[in-house]
């Protein structure tokens, strides 16, 4: 099927067996696996994601793809096709609802909303085994960017905080259709157990990520002055005079607790 493409719902199709067969390697689906996909659009992943785990449960947001892709799943496997959009499903309650103890998400994912998304799986991340996701390269380089890089910033702490982040391999425009605009790259989160976004609350970790990424090129003193004061930031064992691209992961959670200890 070649359904014209959605620019609104970010519909870029892999069309390259190449890249598909990469993907399907890194996830090794076996049997026994609960995956869920994010976004199967015509089914590039889909069918041999269905074909080696003997069932799937896929989120797609258009409904215009889904009869063609249920139709065509049938001789591979059981598909379960939820119509909704991937924001408003509770990953945790889903697993549950399945008596699974944990979720294997994959998915070439919409561009247009990959970082909530990514801050949505984080949310859940108890209920997640792994993922395997296609992305921007260059979110997927901010994702695994270390302290003291350009690029370092809020989506490098909230993920490496919750997650082992893996860099696979990247993807050029071509293997898609249409071709997007930036280069694609396919990465590996694990969810660590226990996280250290567990010793503080997440809210609070972000609040301050935030602020402290708001205005990167400030001290954290002055970045943070609506959160914390500079003793408070010494408490935590941070030097308000760094900036927030110099802190690793866990310098951040620190600081949540003492923005929750106020
Ligand atoms: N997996 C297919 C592939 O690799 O060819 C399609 C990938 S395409 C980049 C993204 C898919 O996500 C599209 O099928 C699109 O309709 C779907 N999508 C967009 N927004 C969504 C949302 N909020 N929830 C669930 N699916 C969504």
């Amino acid at each position: 099927m070649n359904a014209r493409p959605k620019k609104s719902f970010g519909q870029h199709f892999l069309h390259d067996h190449r890249y598909v067969d990469w993907i399907v390697s890194a996830i090794a689906p076996r049997a026994d696996d609960f995956i869920l996909e994010i976004g199967p659009g015509e089914g590039a992943l889909t069918l041999p994601l269905l074909a080696a785990a003997g069932k799937l449960t896929a989120i797609e947001l258009d409904a215009d793809l889904i009869p063609d892709l249920q139709a065509r799943a049938t001789r591979a496997g059981e598909l379960h096709i939820i119509h909704a959009d991937v924001l408003k499903v509770d990953f945790s309650a889903l697993a549950h609802s399945h008596g699974v103890p944990r979720l294997r998400i994959a998915g070439n994912l919409p561009y247009y909303i990959s970082s909530p998304i990514l801050f949505h799986c984080v949310e859940h991340a108890a209920a997640i085994q792994d993922m395997h996701f296609m992305l921007q390269k260059e979110v997927v380089d901010r994702m695994a960017a270390e302290p003291g890089s350009k690029v370092y910033g809020r989506l490098s702490v909230m993920l490496q905080l919750a997650c082992r982040v893996e860099p696979l391999f990247n993807v050029p425009p071509e293997a898609f259709r249409p071709p997007p605009k930036v280069e694609s790259a396919v990465v590996r989160l694990v969810p660590l157990e226990p996280h250290e976004l567990h010793d503080a609350r997440p809210e609070h970790v972000y609040a301050v990520v935030k602020a402290a990424f708001g205005q990167r090129r400030k001290t954290l003193a002055n970045a943070l002055k609506q959160l914390l004061d500079s003793d408070a930031i010494r408490r935590a064992d941070v030097d308000p005079k760094a900036r927030a691209e110099t802190l690793a992961p866990a310098d951040f959670v620190r600081l949540a607790k003492a923005y929750a200890d106020l």
